[in-house]
């Protein structure tokens, strides 16, 4: 908009008003509500098509809601500068975009004026510094086309490293579907929790267990909200919630038979 304000965001909640999204003629969302609160983890799960990434989308403003409203610490996407809202949000996807570039580079992408000190910093906090001194060259190691000469957990902590040094108070965190090993979870997941400590997450989970102490999980299909609460409300309540929690136990236990 011409008369687009910076986003002011010291303790940004996020807010969705009955936002209803279309691609093209296909309905993505139809009727979106729900608020994750500032400094709070918010879950969105469902299954696959449901609308998560839609709403990711729209929070980055790459689209604009058919109908409703989306807005951030009370104000409408649409009346603010596309540079203000990138600087309030961080994304962590389950495919994190590496450039064929050192590690130092790819981490340094979070904050284009940050010192060496502060991304061994933001290293050290993702538990990445160990892995990267191990490297040939440590930080200078070229990672090469999207990151192939790491390891997906190693990508998942440069992704993680990059997002603390960004330090928004919006974090969009996109869990990776691949299974790590147990070792390796543990430090991402470390180094996760870390992250998230002070800010907003909006946490797509695609494994149920790692979301059990979520302020509040909210079940997506179909393009709408159909279930809210927390994970205990949402076992006690049966629906959805429990369907794709028995489905998933029953698979993890029938992998580890
Ligand atoms: P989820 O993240 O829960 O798997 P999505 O938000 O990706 O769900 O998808 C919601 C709906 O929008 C689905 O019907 C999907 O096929 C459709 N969709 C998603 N992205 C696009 C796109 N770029 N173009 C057209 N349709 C899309």
């Amino acid at each position: 908009a011409e008369t687009a304000k910076r986003l002011e965001v010291d303790a940004g909640g996020i807010t969705f008003e009955d936002v209803q999204f279309k691609y093209g003629e296909v309905p993505a969302l139809n009727g979106v509500s729900f608020t994750a609160p500032p400094g709070q983890t918010t879950a969105l799960v469902g299954p696959s098509g449901g609308g998560k990434s839609t709403i990711f989308a729209l929070i980055e403003r790459f689209y604009d809601p058919t109908e409703g409203r989306v807005l951030i610490a009370d104000t409408d996407l649409r009346a603010v500068t596309f540079e203000s809202l990138r600087a309030a949000t961080a994304s962590v996807s389950q495919n994190p975009f590496l450039f064929d570039g050192s590690v130092e580079r790819n981490i340094g992408f979070g904050r284009l004026d940050a010192s060496m000190e502060e991304i061994i910093e933001a290293a050290k906090a993702a538990n990445a510094h160990d892995f990267i001194e191990a490297l040939p060259d440590g930080y200078q190691t070229r990672v090469g086309e999207d990151g192939a000469m790491l390891s997906g957990g190693q990508r998942q902590r440069l992704a993680i490293a990059r997002a603390m040094l960004r330090d928004a108070p919006i974090l969009l965190l996109d869990e990776a579907t691949a299974a790590l090993d147990a070792e390796t979870e543990n430090r991402v997941a470390e180094a996760l929790d870390r992250l998230k400590e002070g800010r907003t997450t909006l946490v797509i989970a695609h494994r149920l267990s790692t979301i059990r102490h979520a302020a509040m999980i909210h079940v997506i299909a179909e393009g709408t909200v159909v279930q809210s609460g927390s994970h205990a409300a949402l076992m006690e309540g049966g629906g959805l919630y429990r369907n794709l929690h028995d489905l998933q136990f029953n698979t993890e236990r029938g992998d580890a038979a």
